[in-house]
């Protein structure tokens, strides 16, 4: 059942201040079908709603804000031992990792403790750890809005990039995701180079042992949304060409930077923004996390409108030292009034 002027302030893990016009949580595809249907006859700008983790959300969410919440999940063995598993798109993205992980199949266990749903795993190509969802994905089925047609996209097809999906652009408010197929392996496959991970592991891990080893530095790096908001990374991290690199690295020869198979230069936004005295800044209820610059944190009682201006700021700041453009990572939804 459609609800009207829902409060979603427990529904965004920054903690903001939101109330949705309407709300619909629903795990039935006719239901779904029949909500989208009406929001275009009635001309009712679509929200899709996962965890809340990557979005900041104005005070007011007009139109229809849908919460797919399918949670079916089977396994599927195919050639090669591989097995696909099919997963909807309402379940716990964390609890996918650990079930995999509990049946040792390889493939995601380095994308532990993102926060979020299944379903919104594709939108931003969620990465950690040296691992994005694009190397495991097979398929995203989806629904259309206008015509409430079912889909299902190979990964081709979801022109996936760093941050980046044909969900951020064509398909943008223009489909329900409701099921991922991905392809793990059974067969070890320890990806293990990236930061201090090999150092936590044993010699021959297994894939639970990776998820602990992942979501120990995790806990240890970025603060839980359940005590202090925030959306983890708030800035991507930008990419540079070389030339720019190069004459950054005269200036700053400790800076970090990795480059990119395509010639540009990818540098790290928590290393611009901490060098720009910017880390643990507190401005009213917002601010920058103590141990992270990167993720922008909300102390509770503020407002989009707080987070946006720091946001602002940091990305003036990092503009005027090196020149350098940050882009927001969280999708900004909604308006400041009804
Ligand atoms: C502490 C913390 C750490 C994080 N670490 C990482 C990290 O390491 N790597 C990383 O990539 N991200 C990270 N994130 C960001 C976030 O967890 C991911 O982007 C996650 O996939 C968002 O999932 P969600 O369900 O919360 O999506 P939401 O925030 O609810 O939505 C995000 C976007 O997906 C769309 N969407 C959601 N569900 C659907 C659906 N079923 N169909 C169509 N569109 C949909 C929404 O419309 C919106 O555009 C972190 C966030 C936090 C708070």
């Amino acid at each position: 059942m459609i609800r009207r002027n829902v409060d979603l302030s427990r529904a965004n893990t920054l903690g903001l201040p939101c109330r949705a016009e309407r709300f619909l949580a629903t795990d039935d595809i006719a239901t779904t079908r029949d909500a989208l249907r009406q929001a275009v006859e009635r001309d009712w700008p679509l929200t899709v709603l996962g965890g809340g983790s990557n979005l900041v959300l104005q005070p007011w969410l007009p139109g229809l804000a849908l919460k797919p919440t399918f949670a079916d999940l089977r396994f599927e063995e195919v050639g090669e031992g591989d097995v696909l598993v099919h997963a909807g798109a309402g379940l716990n993205w964390h609890a996918l990792v650990e079930a995999l992980a509990a049946r040792d199949l390889w493939g995601i266990e380095n994308l532990a403790l993102i926060p979020g749903h299944v379903g919104a795993a594709p939108i931003q190509n969620i990465g950690a750890y040296g691992v994005e969802l694009a190397d495991v994905l097979e398929q995203v089925h989806l629904l259309h809005l206008e015509d409430g047609q079912e889909t299902v996209l190979d990964r081709e097809e979801c022109a996936f990039g760093y941050r980046d999906s044909v969900f951020k652009h064509a398909l943008e408010n223009r489909v329900v995701i409701t099921r991922l197929v991905l392809r793990v392996s059974p067969q070890a496959r320890p990806r293990l180079d990236y930061g201090d991970l090999a150092a936590r592991l044993p010699a021959r891990p297994c894939a639970s042992d990776v998820v602990a080893a992942v979501s120990a530095v995790r806990r240890e790096k970025l603060p839980d949304p359940k005590v202090l908001g925030n959306a983890g990374s708030f800035f991507k991290n930008p990419v540079v060409s070389s030339g720019h690199a190069q004459a950054l690295l005269e200036r700053h020869p400790t800076m970090p930077h990795f480059p990119l198979a395509n010639g540009g230069v990818k540098l790290a936004a928590g290393w611009l923004i901490d060098q720009c005295g910017l880390k643990g800044l507190r401005e009213g209820h917002v601010g920058t996390h103590e141990r992270q610059a990167l993720v922008l944190v909300h102390h509770g009682g503020g407002s989009a409108a707080e987070l946006l201006a720091l946001a602002r700021h940091v990305i003036e700041e990092v503009q005027a030292r090196f020149d350098v453009a940050l882009e927001q990572e969280p999708r900004l939804m909604g308006r400041a009034a009804r």
